[in-house]
Protein backbone atom coordinates (compact mmCIF):
# COMPACT_ATOMS: atom_id res chain seq x y z
CA UNK A 1 0.00 0.00 0.00
CA UNK A 2 2.64 2.33 0.70
CA UNK A 3 4.10 1.46 -3.25
CA UNK A 4 1.38 3.72 -4.90
CA UNK A 5 1.25 6.55 -2.35
CA UNK A 6 5.05 6.74 -2.81
CA UNK A 7 4.44 6.58 -6.42
CA UNK A 8 1.73 9.36 -6.50
CA UNK A 9 4.10 11.71 -4.08
CA UNK A 10 6.84 11.18 -6.83
CA UNK A 11 4.02 11.80 -9.30
CA UNK A 12 2.76 15.31 -7.76
CA UNK A 13 6.72 16.63 -7.23
CA UNK A 14 7.67 15.91 -10.96
CA UNK A 15 3.98 17.47 -12.24
CA UNK A 16 5.20 20.39 -10.02
CA UNK A 17 8.77 20.72 -10.98
CA UNK A 18 7.29 20.79 -14.39
CA UNK A 19 4.90 23.40 -13.86
CA UNK A 20 7.83 25.60 -11.83
CA UNK A 21 9.95 25.28 -14.67
CA UNK A 22 7.47 26.40 -17.67
CA UNK A 23 6.85 29.34 -15.61
CA UNK A 24 10.90 30.15 -15.16
CA UNK A 25 10.87 29.55 -18.81
CA UNK A 26 7.38 31.74 -19.52
CA UNK A 27 9.41 34.33 -16.98
CA UNK A 28 12.42 34.70 -18.58
CA UNK A 29 11.08 34.96 -22.24
CA UNK A 30 8.45 37.50 -20.70
CA UNK A 31 11.37 39.64 -19.14
CA UNK A 32 14.19 39.04 -21.58
CA UNK A 33 13.17 42.52 -23.47
CA UNK A 34 13.79 45.12 -21.65
CA UNK A 35 14.52 42.88 -18.33
CA UNK A 36 18.34 43.56 -18.54
CA UNK A 37 19.87 46.93 -18.39
CA UNK A 38 23.20 47.73 -19.36
CA UNK A 39 25.71 47.59 -17.04
CA UNK A 40 28.46 50.75 -15.79
CA UNK A 41 31.35 47.58 -16.88
CA UNK A 42 29.53 48.12 -20.61
CA UNK A 43 28.79 50.82 -20.80
CA UNK A 44 32.85 51.66 -20.19
CA UNK A 45 33.72 48.93 -22.62
CA UNK A 46 31.38 50.34 -25.32
CA UNK A 47 32.34 54.23 -24.69
CA UNK A 48 35.06 53.91 -27.34
CA UNK A 49 32.50 52.89 -29.93
CA UNK A 50 30.09 55.72 -29.35
CA UNK A 51 32.61 58.16 -28.56
CA UNK A 52 32.48 61.35 -30.86
CA UNK A 53 34.74 63.75 -30.43
CA UNK A 54 38.50 62.15 -30.35
CA UNK A 55 40.52 65.03 -29.54
CA UNK A 56 41.32 67.02 -26.37
CA UNK A 57 37.40 68.23 -25.27
CA UNK A 58 39.18 71.96 -24.64
CA UNK A 59 39.66 72.33 -28.44
CA UNK A 60 36.12 71.80 -29.29
CA UNK A 61 34.14 75.38 -30.61
CA UNK A 62 31.54 76.22 -31.19
CA UNK A 63 31.13 75.08 -34.81
CA UNK A 64 32.83 71.95 -34.15
CA UNK A 65 29.68 71.23 -31.83
CA UNK A 66 27.69 72.48 -34.26
CA UNK A 67 28.53 70.18 -37.03
CA UNK A 68 28.56 67.53 -34.64
CA UNK A 69 24.72 67.66 -33.59
CA UNK A 70 23.94 68.42 -37.44
CA UNK A 71 25.35 64.59 -38.04
CA UNK A 72 24.02 63.29 -34.69
CA UNK A 73 20.44 64.85 -36.08
CA UNK A 74 20.71 62.81 -38.99
CA UNK A 75 21.96 60.08 -37.91
CA UNK A 76 19.21 59.57 -35.61
CA UNK A 77 16.34 59.80 -38.17
CA UNK A 78 14.69 62.73 -36.45
CA UNK A 79 14.76 60.64 -32.73
CA UNK A 80 16.85 63.82 -31.81
CA UNK A 81 15.17 66.88 -32.16
CA UNK A 82 17.32 69.90 -32.25
CA UNK A 83 16.25 73.58 -32.06
CA UNK A 84 18.04 76.96 -31.55
CA UNK A 85 16.72 78.46 -28.66
CA UNK A 86 18.43 81.43 -27.84
CA UNK A 87 21.92 82.96 -28.90
CA UNK A 88 24.97 83.79 -27.29
CA UNK A 89 25.97 87.30 -26.53
CA UNK A 90 27.86 87.08 -29.80
CA UNK A 91 25.27 85.81 -31.92
CA UNK A 92 26.59 81.80 -31.60
CA UNK A 93 23.19 79.14 -31.85
CA UNK A 94 22.14 77.54 -28.25
CA UNK A 95 20.65 74.18 -29.20
CA UNK A 96 18.24 72.51 -27.30
CA UNK A 97 18.23 68.49 -27.84
CA UNK A 98 14.80 66.83 -26.72
CA UNK A 99 14.71 63.01 -27.05
CA UNK A 100 12.45 60.59 -25.82
CA UNK A 101 8.71 60.24 -25.07
CA UNK A 102 8.51 59.40 -21.63
CA UNK A 103 6.57 60.63 -18.48
CA UNK A 104 10.22 61.89 -16.38
CA UNK A 105 11.87 65.00 -17.92
CA UNK A 106 15.42 65.22 -17.14
CA UNK A 107 17.38 68.66 -18.63
CA UNK A 108 21.04 68.27 -18.64
CA UNK A 109 23.14 71.33 -19.97
CA UNK A 110 26.77 71.41 -19.76
CA UNK A 111 29.95 74.19 -20.59
CA UNK A 112 27.84 77.31 -18.61
CA UNK A 113 31.53 77.52 -18.04
CA UNK A 114 33.49 78.40 -21.76
CA UNK A 115 36.59 76.61 -20.09
CA UNK A 116 34.65 73.60 -18.59
CA UNK A 117 34.24 71.50 -21.63
CA UNK A 118 34.30 67.84 -20.62
CA UNK A 119 30.51 66.92 -20.03
CA UNK A 120 29.97 68.58 -23.30
CA UNK A 121 31.67 65.84 -25.05
CA UNK A 122 29.59 63.02 -22.98
CA UNK A 123 26.59 64.46 -23.85
CA UNK A 124 27.56 64.33 -27.52
CA UNK A 125 28.18 60.43 -27.16
CA UNK A 126 25.63 59.96 -24.95
CA UNK A 127 23.09 61.35 -27.87
CA UNK A 128 25.23 58.77 -30.40
CA UNK A 129 24.57 55.99 -27.51
CA UNK A 130 21.00 56.63 -27.76
CA UNK A 131 21.43 56.45 -31.77
CA UNK A 132 23.38 53.66 -32.25
CA UNK A 133 22.38 51.62 -30.02
CA UNK A 134 18.38 52.59 -30.81
CA UNK A 135 17.21 48.99 -31.03
CA UNK A 136 18.83 48.11 -27.72
CA UNK A 137 16.49 47.42 -24.49
CA UNK A 138 18.08 50.19 -22.68
CA UNK A 139 17.49 52.78 -25.14
CA UNK A 140 13.99 51.67 -25.70
CA UNK A 141 13.47 51.65 -21.85
CA UNK A 142 14.85 55.16 -21.32
CA UNK A 143 12.67 56.42 -24.46
CA UNK A 144 9.89 54.94 -23.44
CA UNK A 145 10.11 56.31 -19.77
CA UNK A 146 12.26 59.83 -19.72
CA UNK A 147 12.41 62.74 -22.13
CA UNK A 148 15.56 63.66 -22.23
CA UNK A 149 16.41 68.06 -22.96
CA UNK A 150 20.22 68.44 -23.42
CA UNK A 151 21.80 71.64 -23.96
CA UNK A 152 25.79 71.19 -24.28
CA UNK A 153 28.11 74.60 -24.27
CA UNK A 154 25.43 77.28 -22.57
CA UNK A 155 28.78 79.51 -23.60
CA UNK A 156 29.84 79.13 -26.56
CA UNK A 157 31.64 82.40 -26.87
CA UNK A 158 33.57 81.49 -23.55
CA UNK A 159 34.33 78.18 -25.21
CA UNK A 160 35.88 80.28 -27.92
CA UNK A 161 37.86 81.67 -25.44
CA UNK A 162 38.89 79.10 -23.47
CA UNK A 163 37.60 81.21 -20.48
CA UNK A 164 34.92 80.86 -17.88
CA UNK A 165 32.70 84.21 -18.47
CA UNK A 166 30.77 85.29 -21.87
CA UNK A 167 31.71 87.88 -23.89
CA UNK A 168 29.61 90.24 -21.42
CA UNK A 169 32.47 89.61 -18.82
CA UNK A 170 30.20 87.99 -16.87
CA UNK A 171 30.38 84.64 -14.83
CA UNK A 172 26.68 82.95 -16.27
CA UNK A 173 26.86 81.40 -12.91
CA UNK A 174 25.83 84.06 -10.88
CA UNK A 175 23.56 85.55 -13.18
CA UNK A 176 20.21 83.58 -12.56
CA UNK A 177 18.29 86.67 -10.67
CA UNK A 178 19.74 89.54 -12.83
CA UNK A 179 19.33 87.71 -16.14
CA UNK A 180 21.99 89.96 -17.78
CA UNK A 181 22.97 87.32 -20.39
CA UNK A 182 21.39 85.87 -22.87
CA UNK A 183 22.35 82.77 -22.46
CA UNK A 184 21.36 82.84 -18.51
CA UNK A 185 17.73 83.95 -20.11
CA UNK A 186 18.09 81.02 -22.75
CA UNK A 187 18.57 78.32 -19.22
CA UNK A 188 15.75 80.12 -17.84
CA UNK A 189 13.58 80.00 -20.53
CA UNK A 190 14.72 76.32 -21.36
CA UNK A 191 13.71 75.28 -17.20
CA UNK A 192 10.27 77.38 -17.20
CA UNK A 193 8.85 76.21 -20.45
CA UNK A 194 9.75 72.73 -19.67
CA UNK A 195 9.86 72.11 -15.37
CA UNK A 196 11.69 69.33 -15.33
CA UNK A 197 11.84 66.76 -12.95
CA UNK A 198 15.47 66.42 -12.58
CA UNK A 199 18.60 68.76 -13.70
CA UNK A 200 21.92 68.04 -14.04
CA UNK A 201 24.44 70.82 -14.06
CA UNK A 202 27.53 69.87 -15.48
CA UNK A 203 30.88 71.91 -14.96
CA UNK A 204 34.65 70.99 -14.50
CA UNK A 205 36.84 72.29 -11.00
CA UNK A 206 39.86 72.87 -10.42
CA UNK A 207 42.36 69.98 -10.04
CA UNK A 208 43.77 71.67 -7.19
CA UNK A 209 41.07 70.27 -5.05
CA UNK A 210 41.38 67.34 -2.47
CA UNK A 211 39.25 65.21 -1.26
CA UNK A 212 38.33 66.04 2.77
CA UNK A 213 41.53 65.77 4.72
CA UNK A 214 42.90 62.42 2.45
CA UNK A 215 45.65 64.36 0.33
CA UNK A 216 44.21 62.89 -2.73
CA UNK A 217 43.13 64.84 -5.84
CA UNK A 218 39.36 64.73 -6.44
CA UNK A 219 38.26 62.93 -9.78
CA UNK A 220 34.55 63.88 -9.72
CA UNK A 221 32.81 66.35 -7.41
CA UNK A 222 28.89 65.54 -6.82
CA UNK A 223 26.15 68.22 -4.67
CA UNK A 224 22.57 67.93 -4.35
CA UNK A 225 22.28 71.39 -4.84
CA UNK A 226 20.36 73.30 -2.08
CA UNK A 227 17.68 75.73 -2.43
CA UNK A 228 17.91 77.66 0.47
CA UNK A 229 20.12 78.79 3.45
CA UNK A 230 19.22 75.97 5.90
CA UNK A 231 20.36 73.45 3.26
CA UNK A 232 16.44 71.99 3.84
CA UNK A 233 15.23 68.64 2.90
CA UNK A 234 12.44 68.10 0.62
CA UNK A 235 10.90 65.02 -1.51
CA UNK A 236 13.46 66.85 -4.25
CA UNK A 237 16.49 67.54 -2.39
CA UNK A 238 16.09 64.04 -1.60
CA UNK A 239 15.97 62.48 -5.02
CA UNK A 240 19.09 64.47 -5.98
CA UNK A 241 21.05 62.92 -3.13
CA UNK A 242 20.04 59.56 -4.06
CA UNK A 243 21.03 60.25 -7.65
CA UNK A 244 24.39 61.78 -6.21
CA UNK A 245 24.82 58.37 -4.33
CA UNK A 246 24.12 56.28 -7.48
CA UNK A 247 26.68 58.82 -9.59
CA UNK A 248 29.08 57.56 -6.57
CA UNK A 249 28.10 53.77 -6.31
CA UNK A 250 28.50 53.67 -9.94
CA UNK A 251 31.76 55.66 -10.75
CA UNK A 252 33.98 54.88 -7.52
CA UNK A 253 35.40 51.99 -8.99
CA UNK A 254 36.70 53.59 -11.76
CA UNK A 255 38.73 56.25 -9.86
CA UNK A 256 39.93 54.94 -6.58
CA UNK A 257 36.48 56.55 -4.77
CA UNK A 258 38.29 60.32 -5.29
CA UNK A 259 34.81 61.65 -5.20
CA UNK A 260 34.04 64.42 -3.19
CA UNK A 261 30.95 66.49 -1.97
CA UNK A 262 30.80 69.73 -3.42
CA UNK A 263 30.33 72.68 -1.03
CA UNK A 264 26.68 72.88 -0.39
CA UNK A 265 26.46 77.03 0.99
CA UNK A 266 23.50 77.87 -0.94
CA UNK A 267 24.26 80.75 -3.70
CA UNK A 268 20.83 82.64 -4.48
CA UNK A 269 22.65 84.01 -7.62
CA UNK A 270 23.19 80.76 -9.09
CA UNK A 271 21.47 78.87 -11.43
CA UNK A 272 21.50 75.64 -10.24
CA UNK A 273 20.23 76.81 -6.97
CA UNK A 274 17.26 78.79 -8.28
CA UNK A 275 16.66 75.61 -10.35
CA UNK A 276 16.50 73.57 -7.30
CA UNK A 277 14.43 76.41 -5.68
CA UNK A 278 11.81 75.95 -8.27
CA UNK A 279 11.50 72.08 -7.79
CA UNK A 280 13.87 70.31 -9.49
CA UNK A 281 15.85 67.50 -8.09
CA UNK A 282 19.42 69.48 -9.13
CA UNK A 283 22.47 67.71 -9.00
CA UNK A 284 25.80 69.29 -9.78
CA UNK A 285 28.73 67.14 -11.54
CA UNK A 286 32.23 68.71 -11.49
CA UNK A 287 34.72 66.86 -13.21
CA UNK A 288 38.19 67.64 -11.78
CA UNK A 289 41.47 65.85 -12.23
CA UNK A 290 42.11 63.76 -14.45
CA UNK A 291 44.78 61.06 -13.07
CA UNK A 292 46.97 59.62 -15.87
CA UNK A 293 44.12 59.05 -18.10
CA UNK A 294 43.84 62.17 -19.19
CA UNK A 295 40.65 64.16 -20.10
CA UNK A 296 39.30 61.63 -22.08
CA UNK A 297 38.86 59.68 -18.75
CA UNK A 298 36.72 62.29 -17.06
CA UNK A 299 34.84 62.05 -20.20
CA UNK A 300 34.38 58.22 -20.17
CA UNK A 301 33.73 59.05 -16.52
CA UNK A 302 30.67 61.21 -17.03
CA UNK A 303 29.60 59.10 -20.11
CA UNK A 304 29.11 55.88 -17.87
CA UNK A 305 27.76 57.89 -14.58
CA UNK A 306 25.04 59.94 -16.30
CA UNK A 307 24.03 56.95 -18.43
CA UNK A 308 23.55 55.10 -15.51
CA UNK A 309 21.63 57.58 -13.82
CA UNK A 310 19.15 57.92 -16.32
CA UNK A 311 18.44 54.15 -16.24
CA UNK A 312 17.75 54.44 -12.64
CA UNK A 313 15.75 56.98 -13.15
CA UNK A 314 13.87 55.15 -15.80
CA UNK A 315 13.98 52.05 -13.87
CA UNK A 316 12.72 53.62 -10.90
CA UNK A 317 15.44 52.55 -8.74
CA UNK A 318 16.03 56.42 -7.53
CA UNK A 319 13.87 55.85 -4.50
CA UNK A 320 15.74 52.52 -2.78
CA UNK A 321 18.50 54.11 -3.21
CA UNK A 322 20.80 55.35 0.24
CA UNK A 323 21.25 59.04 0.33
CA UNK A 324 23.56 58.49 2.94
CA UNK A 325 26.11 57.35 1.10
CA UNK A 326 26.22 60.57 -0.58
CA UNK A 327 25.82 62.61 2.82
CA UNK A 328 28.95 60.41 4.09
CA UNK A 329 31.05 61.57 1.05
CA UNK A 330 34.16 63.67 2.22
CA UNK A 331 34.30 67.28 1.59
CA UNK A 332 36.04 69.14 -1.38
CA UNK A 333 38.73 70.98 -0.56
CA UNK A 334 39.78 73.41 -2.31
CA UNK A 335 43.67 74.18 -1.99
CA UNK A 336 43.84 71.09 -0.86
CA UNK A 337 46.31 69.78 -3.30
CA UNK A 338 49.42 71.15 -5.22
CA UNK A 339 50.86 70.01 -8.53
CA UNK A 340 54.47 69.58 -7.14
CA UNK A 341 55.43 70.03 -3.50
CA UNK A 342 59.27 70.19 -2.28
CA UNK A 343 59.20 68.63 1.19
CA UNK A 344 61.49 69.93 3.92
CA UNK A 345 64.35 71.31 1.26
CA UNK A 346 66.97 73.54 1.58
CA UNK A 347 65.26 77.59 0.34
CA UNK A 348 68.54 79.69 -0.57
CA UNK A 349 66.56 83.00 -0.48
CA UNK A 350 67.40 86.77 -0.77
CA UNK A 351 70.88 88.09 -0.03
CA UNK A 352 69.91 88.68 3.80
CA UNK A 353 68.56 85.74 5.62
CA UNK A 354 70.41 82.02 6.02
CA UNK A 355 69.32 78.98 4.25
CA UNK A 356 66.75 77.33 6.09
CA UNK A 357 64.34 74.30 5.04
CA UNK A 358 60.84 74.26 4.19
CA UNK A 359 58.45 73.23 1.78
CA UNK A 360 57.87 74.52 -1.50
CA UNK A 361 54.54 74.33 -3.70
CA UNK A 362 54.34 74.77 -7.47
CA UNK A 363 51.27 74.82 -9.23
CA UNK A 364 50.79 74.75 -12.92
CA UNK A 365 47.75 76.12 -15.03
CA UNK A 366 46.77 75.80 -18.21
CA UNK A 367 46.73 78.46 -20.77
CA UNK A 368 45.39 78.52 -24.60
CA UNK A 369 46.43 80.50 -26.86
CA UNK A 370 44.00 81.55 -29.90
CA UNK A 371 44.58 78.12 -31.44
CA UNK A 372 43.67 76.46 -28.36
CA UNK A 373 46.99 74.89 -27.96
CA UNK A 374 47.97 74.31 -24.13
CA UNK A 375 50.82 75.42 -22.25
CA UNK A 376 51.32 75.00 -18.72
CA UNK A 377 52.24 78.20 -16.98
CA UNK A 378 54.17 77.21 -13.30
CA UNK A 379 53.91 79.59 -10.22
CA UNK A 380 55.53 79.18 -6.64
CA UNK A 381 51.72 78.75 -5.02
CA UNK A 382 53.00 78.42 -1.13
CA UNK A 383 55.89 78.61 0.51
CA UNK A 384 56.18 76.85 4.54
CA UNK A 385 54.63 73.51 6.09
CA UNK A 386 52.32 71.85 3.14
CA UNK A 387 52.98 68.80 5.47
CA UNK A 388 48.50 69.13 5.82
CA UNK A 389 48.24 68.80 1.72
CA UNK A 390 48.26 67.01 -1.28
CA UNK A 391 51.23 66.49 -3.94
CA UNK A 392 50.74 65.04 -7.57
CA UNK A 393 54.37 64.95 -7.60
CA UNK A 394 57.11 65.49 -4.54
CA UNK A 395 60.68 65.81 -4.21
CA UNK A 396 62.16 65.69 -0.58
CA UNK A 397 65.36 66.13 0.97
CA UNK A 398 67.80 68.72 1.87
CA UNK A 399 69.89 68.33 -0.30
CA UNK A 400 67.19 70.24 -3.11
CA UNK A 401 68.50 73.74 -2.93
CA UNK A 402 66.26 76.34 -4.18
CA UNK A 403 66.76 79.67 -5.20
CA UNK A 404 64.50 82.44 -7.23
CA UNK A 405 67.41 83.27 -9.43
CA UNK A 406 70.15 81.85 -11.09
CA UNK A 407 73.29 80.94 -8.95
CA UNK A 408 76.46 82.58 -10.16
CA UNK A 409 74.80 85.40 -11.93
CA UNK A 410 76.60 87.87 -9.95
CA UNK A 411 72.92 89.55 -9.32
CA UNK A 412 71.62 89.68 -6.12
CA UNK A 413 69.48 86.18 -5.28
CA UNK A 414 65.55 87.25 -5.31
CA UNK A 415 63.35 85.82 -2.36
CA UNK A 416 61.38 82.62 -3.37
CA UNK A 417 57.99 83.93 -2.71
CA UNK A 418 54.09 82.63 -3.50
CA UNK A 419 53.40 84.31 -6.78
CA UNK A 420 56.97 83.93 -8.14
CA UNK A 421 57.24 82.97 -11.85
CA UNK A 422 61.01 82.07 -11.33
CA UNK A 423 62.93 79.05 -9.53
CA UNK A 424 65.54 77.51 -9.80
CA UNK A 425 66.23 73.80 -8.68
CA UNK A 426 69.44 72.80 -7.33
CA UNK A 427 70.81 69.16 -5.95
CA UNK A 428 74.07 69.14 -4.19
CA UNK A 429 76.42 66.87 -5.45
CA UNK A 430 77.71 65.73 -2.21
CA UNK A 431 75.02 65.79 0.21
CA UNK A 432 77.03 66.17 3.25
CA UNK A 433 79.13 68.84 1.17
CA UNK A 434 78.21 72.45 1.70
CA UNK A 435 75.83 74.55 0.42
CA UNK A 436 78.19 76.17 -1.97
CA UNK A 437 78.10 76.86 -6.29
CA UNK A 438 80.45 74.14 -6.55
CA UNK A 439 78.62 71.46 -4.69
CA UNK A 440 75.46 72.29 -6.17
CA UNK A 441 74.17 71.34 -9.94
CA UNK A 442 71.21 72.58 -11.79
CA UNK A 443 68.08 69.87 -12.07
CA UNK A 444 65.59 72.61 -13.64
CA UNK A 445 64.00 76.11 -13.87
CA UNK A 446 61.44 77.92 -14.08
CA UNK A 447 61.13 80.61 -15.99
CA UNK A 448 58.48 83.18 -16.12
CA UNK A 449 56.04 80.39 -16.01
CA UNK A 450 58.22 77.85 -18.10
CA UNK A 451 59.82 74.64 -16.71
CA UNK A 452 62.95 73.84 -18.14
CA UNK A 453 64.15 70.64 -17.06
CA UNK A 454 68.00 70.19 -17.24
CA UNK A 455 68.96 67.26 -14.90
CA UNK A 456 67.69 64.11 -15.49
CA UNK A 457 63.66 63.52 -14.74
ZN1 LIG B 1 31.79 75.81 -13.56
Amino acid sequence: MFFPMRSGIIFWVLRLALCLSIAVVLGLLVRAPGAETIKADQLWNLWPQVRVWKSDPFRMRHGDLQRELERLQRASGGALQMDVVGRSAEGRSLTLVQWGSGRDRVFLWSQMHGDEPTATTALLDIMNFLTAQSESPSVQLLRRRLSLLILPMLNPDGAERTRRRNSQGIDINRDALALTTPEGRTLKFVHEKFRPHYGFNLHNQNRHTGVGDTRLPVTLALLAVPFDKEGSNSAQRLKARQVCTILSETLSPYCKGQISRYDDAFNVRAFGDQISASGTATVLLESGWPGSGGEEFLVRLNFVGLVSALLAIAEEKVDSADPSVYDRLKQNQSGGIFDWVFQKVTVWSGDRIEPFKTDVAVNFSDVFNAQKVRRRAGMIAEVGDLSIFGALKTTAGEDWVLTASALGSGSSRSEVFPGGQNLYVYKKRNAQGPLSEANLSLYGYLKQGEWHQVGPQ
